[in-house]
């Protein structure tokens, strides 16, 4: 089941699946092929800022329980940070500032000002009411407030956390501020200050991505057999979106189990059924295990659910021919040089994930300039901005002979350590 694998992950029973200790690896790999001395990665191997708080609330019953937050500032040599902030259980220290190392590589992917950011609450917000969950998300900005604001970092949805809460957040922050400040945060729900496209941003551009990666391989969307692992907010519009362009989705999967149809699942029907946290439990149950869905047979493989599914001991069963990673960290490192060695096109998650924060960044251009774009112009320039980046990667992981994730960190850490050279700072 997905939701053990993912408790499994932060157990970090090894470097395999440490996931801060990989991105390092990777980091130092990109910085050195770049010809940067040994101090920028001693910079950049951790975040500038890591602030850790503890946030009392008050529960329905009455008692008073307290949780544990984090909010990490990779580096702000570009500009102010930015990134999610996840609501789970298996939320670790480790985790975020790895998650926050890779939103700046998304925001020098696709040529954000920005650097990179993350936020987690070690939570489990399935078991909490609407009021809890409120009372957590305003105690997080009250404990964060300080740190974050529309020029210094710059929140988002992450696992688990969706416009209401982004909403509440928003509100919190205005108060603390004493005016009307929508640029805190982006992920907002529309009558907000939200931008069009933002929900479903994430899972665009996973199909932006997988449309150029068929093309590279000969493979036709139309009547491809994908597999998507996960059905959350990036699985199941990503679903929808392969559905509509008429792939084959054989098989997806929820915390709970899994659904194969080898003819193609009808994903209207799925997502009809499908609850806020992207669980469709009673039709999941006792299926497929999570080990079969990944070694399904299938054309393009999405992990659109936790880190570390893809590792030694399934990369070598892995069938398909395209793994578009739309989760953060899905594969490990052995599982990268696995897939790799057998040919597999693998696209990295800095790169496949990268619509989301780039719709943020329109939301936040919108809330600044207090005017906003129509649907069909978010549209079109997140698909300028995805193949772009798309190809420049692909291109990089050609001329440079290395792995589509090695490219993509080249490309993602550049401007970042010459904006930090600039400045003086390395
Ligand atoms: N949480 C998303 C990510 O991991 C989006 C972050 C954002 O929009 O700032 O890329």
């Amino acid at each position: 089941m997905v939701a053990d694998n993912a408790a499994d992950s932060t157990k970090e029973k090894n470097e395999n699946t440490d996931v801060l200790a990989s991105t390092r690896t990777v980091v130092k790999n990109a910085l050195e092929k770049l010809g940067y001395p040994d101090e920028v990665f001693e910079l950049m191997k951790d975040p500038m800022r890591m602030m850790t708080v503890r946030i009392p609330v008050r529960m329905d019953d009455d008692s008073i329980k307290i949780f544990t937050g984090y909010r990490a500032q990779h580096n702000d040599a570009v500009g102010p940070t930015k990134g999610g902030v996840r609501f789970h259980p298996n939320v670790t220290e480790k985790e975020v500032k790895a998650l926050s190392i890779w939103m700046s590589l998304k925001a020098g992917i696709v040529d954000l000002p920005y650097g990179g950011g993350k936020g987690g609450i070690i939570c489990d917000p399935r078991e909490m009411s609407f009021r809890e969950l409120e009372g957590l998300s305003r105690g997080y900005v009250r404990a964060i407030s300080q740190i974050v604001g529309p020029n210094k970092d710059i929140p988002a949805p992450d696992v688990f956390t969706n416009s209401q809460i982004m909403a509440w957040m928003m509100d919190e922050y205005s108060r603390i501020d004493e005016f009307n400040n929508p640029g805190f945060i982006t992920g907002k729900p529309i009558v907000l200050g939200g931008s069009h496209g933002r929900e479903s941003a994430t899972a665009k551009g996973v199909t932006i991505a997988i449309n150029e990666a068929a093309k590279k391989r000969g493979i036709d969307v139309k009547g491809a057999r994908v597999v998507v692992q996960g059905f959350g907010n990036a699985g199941s519009f990503l679903s929808k979106f392969l559905y509509d362009a008429g792939a084959k989705v054989v098989a997806i999967s929820d915390a709970y189990g899994a659904l194969h149809d080898p003819d193609g699942l009808d994903i209207d029907y799925l997502l009809d059924r499908r609850d806020s946290f992207g669980t469709v439990t009673k039709l999941f149950q006792n299926t497929l295990s999570n080990k079969e869905l990944l070694e399904l047979d299938c054309d393009i493989l999405v992990p659109a659910a936790v880190e570390n599914q893809i590792t030694e001991e399934n990369a070598n069963n892995i069938k398909a021919d395209i793994v578009v990673e739309a989760a953060n960290g899905p594969t490990t490192l052995a599982g990268t040089r696995i897939l790799s060695e057998r040919g597999k096109l693998l696209v990295p998650d800095v790169l496949a994930s990268s619509g989301g924060v780039t719709v943020s960044y329109f939301e936040w251009v919108q809330n600044n300039q207090g005017y906003y774009w129509t649907a069909e112009e978010i549209d079109q320039k997140l698909h300028e901005i995805m193949i772009k980046s798309f190809n420049n990667i692909y291109d990089t992981a050609e001329t440079r002979r290395v792995d589509m994730r090695l490219a993509a960190y080249m490309v993602g850490v550049r401007k970042m350590a010459e904006a930090a050279r600039f400045r003086g700072w390395v």
